[in-house]
């Protein structure tokens, strides 16, 4: 009686796709997230220039930070993008690589889907294969020591030669170094590295070659009057929460005046509750105050009489800095103030800077204040050095945690595949397949690096699996010349955290859209009504 009738459980408007198809889609889209991505890998590969909605330019070659700006449609891309992000959060470095790696498991598994393996046998397969990665990096990496500068600098290093900030890579190297080994701290044998008490300061202007770790923090702030000191030697500082300043009334008050002495005494009562603050300041010792709040001009003249350095409307998160480097407490009552909420440093003072002056706080109690001052020619260099000290550091730091590296270049990844094979042979079956599909796949950073550098992939390919077979562990592609060399002897050191954190992200991403056999989608939303959405969420 209802044969041939279709019987409608979604609402009108979903677009559905099963089967084959869901998955032939999800794949395309998810291979050309990692397609676009690929001519960025190395340190030959090329930047990207990317321009929003707004006509703003942003120009990289950091995989997480294309993959941001870029806006995906299709779900898988989305997933994709999901991969460069854990990566980033993660690790800090290793992103293109994860984004390349995940869309290669999917090229993979599409040969081994044609010949019929089933999906959940090529999931299966590639949770076994990632295991074992990681078990083999395990086994081929090296252990570092917190005192060999030399290494970490070429960890650093290694971070860097991929970036436009390649040609300042010792200069960046060494300040990462530096800046990781101030802020390292030893918990029950176990080291731990927090990044945030590195705070990372951009200015336009200068060269990259001036760019520099300050002993101290950095408040993108002048002085409010010229009569102020410039630099205050042991600085007792005070950071306040309140304004300095009189109260206007709330309401609209109205003060009728008859006599012009009046006029007088209403300016007088105003400056003599100024002047008490000011008093207050000084009396609990200070000689520098950050206020968080606007300060009134008579104000500002009376601090400046009294030999005071005053920054006004101060950021809330540099105010909570100071607290934590200089030791001062926030006040948000004058009266509270005593020389004990006073914070301590050596030396703060005012630096010119390009065009700006800002106000620079040296010698904290705290030893772990530090700060990188970033500088480069236009915005758009400082933007892109900042992302690669960031890289840096982020290396230093996790290679400081794990103590331990394996060497770049391709050569964990090709050494990896070689002792893949052997243990796909020893499971054997279809899964054998899948892990062995697992073993090519890595095969594609080697040959992305030697493509991106305008060497032919196939014969590198093969000289360096060669030499792996020979024992080799640590060869490598030398992108500069296009031969295989020992990355150990070249420097290309990685922490071993990216390589597994890569292999991770990069195995969950394809394991997950492998098992999608329907995509139910929604009717779609008007465009206007989506682009407030992005611009809302992807607020950082
Ligand atoms: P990701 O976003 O994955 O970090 P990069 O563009 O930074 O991508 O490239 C990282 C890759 O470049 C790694 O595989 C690393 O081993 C390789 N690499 C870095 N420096 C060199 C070098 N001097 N020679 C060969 N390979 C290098
Ligand atoms: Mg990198």
């Amino acid at each position: 009686m209802m044969a041939g009738q279709p019987i409608l459980i979604l609402k009108e408007g979903t677009k559905r796709e099963t089967g084959k198809d869901a998955m032939k889609n999800n794949i395309a889209s998810a291979k050309a997230i990692a397609d676009a991505v690929r001519s960025t890998l190395g340190p030959r590969g090329m930047d990207k220039m990317l321009v929003d909605s707004l006509g703003d330019v942003v120009i990289t070659n950091d995989g997480v930070t294309i993959l941001k700006e870029v806006d995906v449609e299709h779900p898988a891309a989305k997933m994709m993008v999901e991969v460069a992000k854990t990566q980033d959060s993660e690790v800090g470095d290793g992103t293109t690589t994860a984004v390349v790696l995940a869309g290669e498991l999917l090229k993979n598994a599409e040969g081994l889907l044609e010949q019929n393996v089933h999906p959940t046998v090529i999931a299966s397969g590639y949770r076994l294969a990632a295991e074992k990665a990681k078990q083999i990096l395990e086994e081929i990496a090296e252990p570092i020591n917190l005192e060999d500068d030399e290494t970490l600098r070429k960890i650093a290093s290694t971070a860097l030669s991929s970036k436009s900030a390649s040609m300042a890579k010792e200069h960046l190297s060494n300040i990462a170094v530096k800046a990781v080994k101030r802020i390292v701290e030893e918990v029950d044998g176990k080291r731990y590295v927090d990044l945030d008490s590195v705070q990372v300061v951009k200015k336009q202007g200068g060269a990259i070659d001036d760019t520099e770790l300050i002993d101290g923090i950095i408040i993108d702030k002048e002085k409010v009057h010229p009569g102020m000191p410039s630099v205050v030697k042991n600085a007792k500082i005070a950071l306040i929460n309140l304004a300095l300043e009189v109260k206007k009334p709330e309401i609209d008050a109205n003060v009728q005046i008859r006599d012009p002495s009046m006029v007088h005494a209403f300016l007088e009562e105003e400056e003599k509750m100024l002047r008490e603050m000011v008093e207050k300041i000084k009396n609990s010792g200070a000689n520098v105050v950050f206020c968080q709040k606007g300060i009134d001009d008579m104000a500002q003249h009376f601090l400046a009489r009294d030999g005071i350095y005053a920054v006004r409307r101060v950021k809330k998160s540099d105010i909570e800095k100071l607290s934590k480097a200089t030791g001062a407490k926030i006040i948000t009552n004058l009266d509270d103030l005593t020389s004990e909420e006073l914070g301590n440093a050596e030396i703060v003072e005012q630096r010119k800077i390009g065009e700006d002056n800002m106000t620079f706080v040296i010698g904290c109690v705290n030893p772990k204040a530090v700060s990188i001052l970033v500088r480069g020619g236009t915005e758009h260099v400082v933007d892109e050095i900042e992302r690669s000290v960031k890289d840096a550091l982020h290396v230093v730091a996790k290679a400081v945690e794990d103590g331990k590296v394996v060497t770049g270049g391709g050569s964990s990844a090709v050494e990896v595949a070689l002792r893949l094979r052997d243990y796909a042979a020893t499971v054997g079956g279809r899964q054998q397949l899948a892990i062995e599909a697992f073993a090519d796949a890595l095969e594609i950073v080697p040959r992305t690096l030697a493509e991106n550098a305008g060497h032919d992939p196939i014969d590198l390919l093969i000289e360096l699996r060669k030499a792996h077979k020979d024992g080799k562990v640590t060869a490598g592609i030398n992108v500069y010349k296009g031969t295989v060399e020992d990355m150990k002897e070249l420097g290309v050191i990685e922490p071993i955290r990216v390589g597994k954190q890569a292999i991770d992200s990069a195995t969950d991403a394809a394991i997950m859209i492998l098992r999608i056999d329907d995509v139910i989608a929604a009717k779609g939303e008007s465009k206007g009504q989506k682009g407030g959405e992005r611009g809302g969420s992807e607020e950082e």
